[in-house]
């Protein structure tokens, strides 16, 4: 042993299915697996994880280990074995995945020791609280702010807090260069129990509560379904108290639109503390956060996706909140669920997962269903608000005013009439999703990936909201030279135009992708909508979540039916949530709301069962449809994607891999019960200059397609197209 050269098998962080071999000088320590070293790999240096140490049939001439990083499995075990098993189950080279999961600091071989679990701050030095400042910074007026600022505060404050102020980071970069202030590092504050701070469980709370204390600490998945404003923070609440109270950790994933900083404010109000990872904070700030939960000093994490791939010393209780939501499933790289690895994760650490939605996934129904999930339900508003009242307008044959049919104005007036605010919901940004010309029939399309431009007002152009290419607005139209160019349809600047005229002494708000981009007027937006006072809101799905609006009093959806026409056989789940979660917006406090939902299908039986009867027994339908149909959730799917410049050679790889996957199911003898569908162009043929195609496996078990897959690379031996597999995918089946 002591005279054959150490091996260690590395994960690099690249594409690539292979792990290598390096060796380790007799100098240099013994490495584990889940530590990083550095290592020559081309003509590069690269910061890899080991895999295992001594592997079997080690490369005969390895290359040697540069830099050993750690003592230690960096990760942990749990966290380590975790990254081992969503590499295997997403069919993800495994040195991306374990890269995905180190902050940047760890990633570029930062060592894991200085800044565990702290927070940075700034203070005054000495002399940045004396007399010498004054001269230092006569002509620097900011930077005298700056003292006197942290002067008012006690003498030391936050980035964060700085920045709300208004000093940035390099302001603040630039006092301390000159020795007027420090950084420092404190501890972040540990979780408190202030009891004196919770409000009285409602019956139907204290009920959840007692089933979840007796499912005991042990693993368990329990569906929490309850209508927004039900409870389900306040009983997340409760159950985090218990975990804490025991000196362990608990991880709550939110939607990426949630992480709210007054969804924040709840549980930091409760606790004193709550640390957060989203995609703002700075590589220090990460690393701190990342390294405290590993160490165990943050006591709870509120966090997007990403959130749920942490290192915890302790944990002892996941709660995922909206876990309906679309967006803990990545879209693209790793196409993990965050919502799936956390059922995975709770029953390796063997403790409780906890999912909560007003309209919970059909697939999570599913498993309440067949008795794998524990279903517990609140069904009414917590705070004693009624549900609100729910109406149909037929639109068929009616003529609107931008959108607006005569009845939902009327509706409108009247609640603004008495003092109520309104909120329209529209999923579509810009002014109207298409420019065409009304003599010749031309339509504007896109250069790059041909769909239709939308057009936008203040300023004027014409977008692609696929790929983001904008080009000026003809006057005449490019076909026939006339000048009879209109937009056709309804998008949210529209809306607003046609609010403006219609109500031109009440506020309009308009909340979306293009307004939101300036922070500072989309917080001064919310605020003025908090004080509560008549004003009009209308907007896309930015609307709809993680906000409360407590003064709304109708909400109006202006079209229902495109979604429900969608051919993504997720659609009408995805529209249905959405608009059970706008109507949720409406009465919250102490007014009752009404919706108003226009549509030109009125027969639809899927919106009537919606909004007759209710989300669940619109989920019933939709799980018999899906039944009917063989999808997910009563079949497990794979969605193999390919792309590439020339369409002819995308399709020919698909179907070469149809081949090889049809003749692999021979093989393993797992012919019955899988399918391959395909090639066909994906819902977006073409992005940019890209052409896409997919195949379809159905199985009813993802046991099967597991086997089907395993080992097996896609993208084998196909030059110019991309292929890559999309595990239980989302989008675009
Ligand atoms: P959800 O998370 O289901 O949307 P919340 O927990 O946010 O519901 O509760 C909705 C509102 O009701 C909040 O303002 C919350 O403070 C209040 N609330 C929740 N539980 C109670 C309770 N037991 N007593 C009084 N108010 C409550
Ligand atoms: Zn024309
Ligand atoms: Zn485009």
């Amino acid at each position: 042993m002591q005279d054959s050269p150490r091996i260690v098998r590395v994960a690099v962080p690249k594409p690539l299915r292979q792990l290598f071999d390096y060796q380790l000088e007799p100098d240099q320590p013994g490495v584990v697996p889940g530590a990083r070293l550095r290592v020559p790999f081309g003509r590069q240096s690269l910061v890899a994880v080991c895999v295992s140490a001594d592997p079997p049939d080690p490369h005969p001439e390895p290359r040697q280990v540069l830099e050993a990083l750690d003592a230690e499995n960096i990760f942990g075990d749990a966290l380590f074995r975790l990254a081992l098993w969503v590499a295997d189950y997403y069919h993800h080279p495994l040195g991306e995945v374990l890269d995905t999961l180190l902050p940047a600091r760890l990633r570029q071989g930062a060592s894991l020791d200085a800044e565990t679990g702290t927070r940075a701050g700034f203070s005054l030095t000495p002399r940045g609280a004396g007399q010498d400042a004054s001269s230092v910074l006569n002509r620097a007026p900011r930077q005298r702010a700056l003292l006197a600022f942290l002067e008012q505060l006690g003498g030391s404050s936050d980035p964060e807090t700085l920045r709300a102020a208004g000093f940035d980071a390099a302001l603040v970069r630039a006092v301390a260069a000159k020795g007027l202030i420090v950084r420092t590092l404190e501890a972040l504050p540990r979780a408190r129990l202030m009891p004196e701070r919770r409000p009285r469980l409602n019956p139907e709370q204290a009920a959840v509560l007692d089933a979840l204390d007796r499912a005991g600490d042990g693993y368990g998945v329990t569906l929490l379904e309850g209508v927004t404003g039900s409870g389900k923070t306040e009983v997340y609440l409760r159950a985090m108290e218990r975990v804490l109270a025991e000196g362990r950790q608990v991880l709550v994933l939110v939607p990426e639109i949630a992480l709210t900083p007054q969804t924040l404010r709840r549980f930091e109000e409760r606790f004193g503390t709550a640390a957060t990872l989203h995609s703002g904070l700075t590589d220090v700030q990460r690393l701190a956060v990342w390294s405290g939960c590993r160490a165990g000093t943050v006591d709870i994490l509120i966090g997007t996706r990403s959130a749920v791939l942490t290192p915890f010393r302790q944990l002892g209780l996941i709660i995922v909140d909206e876990e309906h939501d679309g967006s803990f499933k990545q879209q693209e790289g790793l196409r993990y669920s965050a919502r799936d690895v956390a059922v995975k994760r709770a029953r390796d650490l063997g403790i409780p997962l906890l999912l909560g939605s007003a309209t919970p996934s059909l697939e999570t129904l599913h498993n309440a269903r067949t008795g794998r999930y524990r279903h517990l339900v609140l069904t009414y508003r917590a705070g004693g608000a009624e549900a609100p009242t729910c109406h149909l307008i037929d639109i068929r044959g009616q003529s609107l005013e931008d959108g607006l049919s005569p009845t939902l104005i009327a509706a409108v007036r009247r609640q603004l009439a008495v003092g109520g605010q309104v909120l329209l919901f529209l999923n579509r940004r810009g002014y109207a999703p298409s420019y065409v010309c009304t003599a010749c029939g031309w339509q504007a399309r896109c250069s790059e990936c041909e769909l239709p431009m939308t057009l936008h007002r203040d300023p004027e152009a014409l977008i692609c909201h696929r790929c983001s290419v904008r080009a000026p607005l003809p006057r005449h139209c490019p076909a026939c030279q006339r000048s009879a160019l209109l937009g056709i349809g309804l998008g949210t600047q529209r809306a607003e135009d046609g609010l403006t005229k219609l109500f031109p002494n009440v506020p309009i708000y308009r909340i979306d992708r293009d307004t939101a981009r300036s922070r500072q007027r989309l917080e001064a937006s919310f605020a003025a909508i908090l004080r509560g006072e008549p004003a009009l809101l209308v907007g896309t799905q930015m609307l709809a979540k993680g906000h409360h609006f407590p003064g709304v009093t109708l909400v109006g959806v202006l079209n229902a039916d495109s979604g429900f026409l969608s051919p993504d056989f997720r659609a009408p789940e995805r529209t249905a949530q959405l608009i059970v979660q706008v109507a949720g917006r409406a009465g919250r406090a102490e007014r009752p709301g009404e919706v108003w939902v226009q549509t030109y299908q009125p027969d639809n039986p899927a919106l009537l069962a919606l909004l007759k009867e209710g989300y669940p027994a619109f989920a019933e339908r939709e799980l018999a449809l899906r039944q009917a149909a063989g999808f997910p959730p009563w079949r497990a799917m794979v969605l193999v994607r390919a792309e590439g410049n020339d369409a002819e050679s995308v399709r020919g790889a698909l179907l070469a891999l149809r081949v090889r996957l049809e003749a692999r199911m021979i093989e393993l003898g797992a012919g019955s019960g899988v399918e391959v569908l395909g090639p066909v162009p994906a819902p977006l043929p073409k992005i940019g200059t890209r052409y896409r195609l997919q195949l379809l496996l159905l199985a009813d078990t993802r046991r099967q397609l597991q086997r089907l897959l395993q080992g097996l690379d896609p993208g084998a031996g196909q030059r110019g197209t991309q292929v890559t597999l999309d595990i239980d995918p989302y989008d675009g089946a």
